[in-house]
């Protein structure tokens, strides 16, 4: 199969994969660039994988970055563009769960695509736009199904995040989990406890803002995946109450969590360390404290100015935009008018400092 009109971020990368290819070696694009391409969606990061060692290719171009020589990528700069060029690879023997324990340079394509985690991430495609698919990943993506490539068991237990990237790709793309995918999720599961919860959260967050939410979160409920995430262990029923909000995307993950903590019913004094344990950032973690005190507000009645002082605009809005899950309806024009009409919108706009009240006070306090 060819892919008829390539796209623009692949047509720019073709110079660079000629050049290695003049010296000899294979290379190709691979990975969720052409998965993308070819379900006609927006292309993120493009990478090339080749049969080129790193060695090689940094004798080939002459402005290069070391970005993960041991696993064989190597950055290389052209003009404005940089693309990850890896060497081709297998991985061996995963004794903990989740990195190889060594990883081997090879010549064969097929041999790196065997490597990948699901079929539809197994497809690679050279300068003229011609697929190469050796695990029937075009079918899947025809069907919209997300399989491992080969036996799903041996290959989440070699690396466990596997289990989250599937069920976040079943969000994004709004894709089924093949059964014996599924299956091999369920009996796993547990092997989720080996992995970094930093690693987790990014899936799982990918996973709340995916165009079909529910259709992953009910086989993360039903496989027992949600049990090996912090704080969710206790928390299956009220995580199907969340699975069952209005499937609409949602914008933010500060949106994703303050709902998902809504449904939880998660009390007050509990938010921040169910936040901290997911290892958010104090910024995001504030930002949904935020978002949590403005929604409690609205589902109560009015915005008052306090509110929306502390809040800003943009918090505001967002909490606003939260409403259509708790079919209430949301007023943005309202809030925004609210807001313009506050007195300041800054306390820096305040006519007087603080400094100037304490001296004013002190003063006043003496002489009186
Ligand atoms: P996204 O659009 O989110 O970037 P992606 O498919 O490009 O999706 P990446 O994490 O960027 O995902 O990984 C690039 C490719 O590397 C994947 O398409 C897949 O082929 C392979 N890959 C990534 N992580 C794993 C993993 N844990 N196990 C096996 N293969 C993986
Ligand atoms: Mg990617």
């Amino acid at each position: 199969m060819k892919l008829k009109t390539i796209p623009d971020e692949f047509i720019r990368a073709t110079g660079t994969l000629k050049e290695i290819q003049a010296h000899g070696f294979e290379a190709y694009f691979v990975g969720g660039s052409v998965r993308d391409a070819l379900l006609n969606q927006s292309i993120h990061d493009v990478d090339i994988a080749t049969s080129a060692y790193p060695e090689e290719i940094k004798q080939i171009f002459h402005r290069t970055i070391d970005v993960g020589i041991d696993h064989g990528t190597v950055l290389v700069l052209d003009g404005e563009e940089q693309y990850e060029i890896t060497t081709f690879r297998t991985e061996s023997a995963y004794q903990d769960f989740r990195r190889p324990d060594k990883v081997t340079f090879v010549r064969s394509l097929k041999e790196d695509l065997k490597r990948r985690d699901f079929t539809i991430n197994a497809l690679a495609m050279d300068v003229e736009g011609n697929i190469i698919d050796l695990f029937d990943g075009m079918d899947d993506l025809k069907r919209q199904i997300i399989r491992a490539v080969g036996n799903p068991k041996e290959r989440f237990h070699e690396d466990a995040l596997r289990m989250m990237r599937g069920l976040r790709f079943a969000s994004q793309l709004d894709f089924s989990i093949e059964t014996k995918t599924l299956e091999a999720i369920e009996a796993f599961h547990s092997l989720l406890d080996k992995i970094s919860v930093e690693r987790i959260a990014i899936e799982f967050i990918k996973l709340l803002l995916g165009k079909n939410r529910r259709k992953a979160l009910l086989p993360f409920i039903e496989t027992y995946c949600y049990q090996y995430c912090p704080g969710l262990k206790a928390y299956g029923k009220e995580l199907l109450t969340f699975s069952e909000l209005p499937n609409q995307r949602i914008d933010s993950q500060e949106q994703a969590w303050t709902l998902l903590i809504k449904s939880l019913n998660i009390p007050d004094h509990e938010i921040r360390s169910f936040l901290k344990a997911w290892k958010l950032s104090n910024h995001v973690i504030h930002e949904v404290q935020q978002h949590i005190y403005g929604l409690n507000q609205r589902l109560r009645g009015e915005w008052q100015p306090r509110d929306l002082f502390d809040l800003g605009l943009e918090t505001a809005l967002s909490v606003e935009n939260l409403l259509f899950y708790f079919d209430r309806n949301s007023k943005l024009e309202e809030t925004k008018a609210c807001y313009e009409q506050l007195p300041i919108h800054d306390r820096k706009q305040l006519a007087v400092s603080g400094n100037e009240l304490v001296t004013y006070f002190n003063k006043n306090l003496v002489n009186g």
